[in-house]
């Protein structure tokens, strides 16, 4: 670790004990837990027993940790004996940082040390900076609250964690502010409100958002490009249900690897069935359906699936943490001398949808066995065939890629697609995985040239991903400005008044009729207003009607982003949307 980073490490922790200081000043009750630095700050974990704070108290702390550092109070050390320790916070309440001692006791610790900071003193190994004055004005922030439970275990109590941003200089945190400003913009969950993309409804259930009409109309457009290009590869499609029978997944073994993932089964009649949480299985039995010989080899059989997967209520999270949700999921049947040419396909499509969609950040990793490791099926023959494989073509690509070992799937080698954000948040979108469990599992095979029986290599792919998770994150890539071939809302009208409807109206069928996606705006709203919310749905291209453009054969364009208008031809405005989704620049 770097010294910088050291020293910032200790000023934020130092910040964490300032904070705890002022509260314990301002609510003497507190009973304080634990307070580490963290990512650009530190929190601290506190019981306020009866007392709910909220984030109306964060001002009031904050005034308080000011008069501290303003004091230039030293950390002073001092050593304890450890049953010392733990009768004086038995004396003063503290339970918390009792039980702590009381843990250091059992892993024979003789000692512990405290760290003073005028009237509060706190159990702690340190380091801290000498004195409080070395926390500058303006390098603090008080930012949230939260619940978390003691030692993260659910059924201890809930304590309240306050935590703060901490930074060397003023000009540092106010960076850091504007960029989380920026990315609060971006989010994912504020704009699908906004434009109305998706929705999580209470009563609908958590973890399964619903696509609202624009959202979907994106959907759709990115899964009739993904249709049309896996067509263009060779791929078929199929549709599988969404509930499956026990002993299908008893064979594909999901019911031994991966129960814990899947939702509680249901009786219907004598059977019992369970809701998919992969579309493997049923893809298994269609391949398995009829003969297959090497000729019909490579198979590549497509499925836009709906999986269920148990998630956390605690851990859902808009579009990005859901518990159903619908894969771009291929499953690609070859035998092991194609193995190469298939991986290469898969990089090319790969690699022309990112470019479709504006992806321009991304790199590979290569999730590899590890010998250490007792956790893998298949024969290590093969696996060493597969890893090859695909280091070969990566190089061969001149991708930028890294390997992991160990991070492997316990069936198989893979490749996973790291995208990288504007804020260079990164988030796994793509994946290409070969798998030796399910052919065996499934007794899957070819008839080869020789008349022999043979196992075929299986990859499962998928490019979109998950059409939830990849829409979080092109949502926040692209902060709801979408590229004209997906904006949910390509044009919209805006009639400036009563009279002009009709005439909005028919130009929407024009438009229609020429294959763009428009909407008009016919509300009882000022013109000034209805402008105004077509900026803030961030609709590509706009288009004022009154008087004198009622008029006019040209259309006047207002572009995303400007202010000024600028008079085109329909004919070539027609032209300009048709290229931009041709091209899908
Ligand atoms: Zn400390
Ligand atoms: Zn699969």
């Amino acid at each position: 670790m770097s010294k910088e980073k050291n020293n910032l490490e200790m000023l934020r922790h130092s910040m964490s004990h300032v904070m705890a200081a002022a509260i314990q000043k301002l609510y003497p009750e507190a009973k304080f837990a634990i307070g580490p630095s963290i990512e650009n700050g530190y929190y601290y974990d506190i019981d306020f027993g009866d007392k709910k704070l909220t984030e109306d108290d964060l001002p009031k702390i904050e005034k308080e940790m000011k008069a501290i550092i303003k004091k230039g109070l030293e950390f002073e050390r001092s050593e304890m004996d450890v049953d010392e320790a733990i009768k004086k916070e038995e004396k003063s309440g503290q339970i918390y940082k009792k039980e702590l001692i009381e843990d250091l006791k059992s892993a024979g610790e003789k000692k512990v040390s405290y760290y003073k900071l005028g009237d509060f003193e706190d159990l702690c190994r340190g380091p801290h900076v000498e004195k409080s004055s070395k926390i500058k004005p303006g390098t603090y922030k008080l930012i949230s609250l939260a619940g978390a439970y003691w030692r993260g275990d659910e059924k201890n109590k809930m304590l309240t964690r306050i935590y703060g941003v901490g930074f060397e200089s003023k000009e540092a945190l106010a960076d850091y502010q504007k960029m989380m400003k920026e990315a609060e913009e971006r989010n994912h969950r504020k704009i699908g409100r906004e434009m109305e993309l998706f929705r999580n409804f209470n009563e609908i259930g958590q973890g399964l958002p619903v696509w609202l009409p624009n959202g979907y109309t994106m959907r759709r457009v990115l899964e009739d490009y993904m249709w049309k290009l896996e067509r263009s590869y060779g791929y078929v499609h199929i549709l599988t249900p969404h509930i499956n029978k026990k002993e299908l997944f008893e064979t594909s073994g999901h019911l031994g690897f991966y129960d814990k993932d899947m939702y509680s089964p249901m009786q219907i009649d004598e059977e019992t069935f369970y809701l998919k949480p992969m579309n493997c299985p049923a893809g298994m039995m269609i391949y398995k359906m009829k003969p297959r010989s090497y000729r019909d080899l490579p198979y590549k059989q497509g499925e836009f699936g709906t999986v269920y997967r148990y998630e956390k209520s605690g851990e859902l999270h808009g579009l990005q943490r859901v518990r159903g949700f619908t894969q771009n999921d291929a499953h690609i049947f070859c035998t092991p001398d194609q193995l190469k040419e298939q991986f290469l396909e898969v990089m090319e499509m790969l690699e022309k949808f990112y470019s479709d969609v504006g992806f321009e950040n991304y790199r590979y990793r290569l999730s590899l066995y590890d010998d250490e490791k007792d956790k893998y099926v298949g024969d290590r023959k093969d696996w060493l065939q597969a890893e090859e494989t695909m280091r070969e073509v990566l190089v061969e690509k001149g991708v930028e890629f890294y390997e992991e070992k160990g991070e492997a799937a316990f069936y198989g080698p893979k490749l996973d697609v790291q995208a990288v954000n504007v804020f260079g948040k990164e988030d796994s979108i793509s994946t290409i995985q070969v798998d030796f469990n399910l052919p065996e599992r499934f007794d899957v095979h070819f008839i080869d040239k020789d008349g022999q029986k043979k196992r075929p290599f299986v990859i499962h792919r998928a490019l979109i991903g998950s059409f939830e998770r990849f829409f979080a994150f092109l949502i926040e890539y692209y902060g709801g400005k979408f590229p004209v071939w997906f904006a949910p809302v390509q044009v919209k009208i805006v009639a400036v008044s009563e009279k002009h409807i009709d005439f909005c109206n028919k130009l929407a069928r024009e438009f229609f009729d020429n294959d763009v996606r428009v909407e008009v705006d016919i509300s009882d709203e000022t013109v000034g207003n209805k402008i105004r919310k077509a900026v803030k749905e961030k609709v590509p291209y706009m288009l004022v009607v009154g008087d004198k453009e009622m008029g006019s054969e040209n259309l006047m364009i207002r572009d995303r982003g400007s202010q000024d208008v600028r008079e085109i031809s329909k004919e070539n405005f027609f032209a300009e949307i048709r290229n931009k989704v041709v091209e899908k620049k």
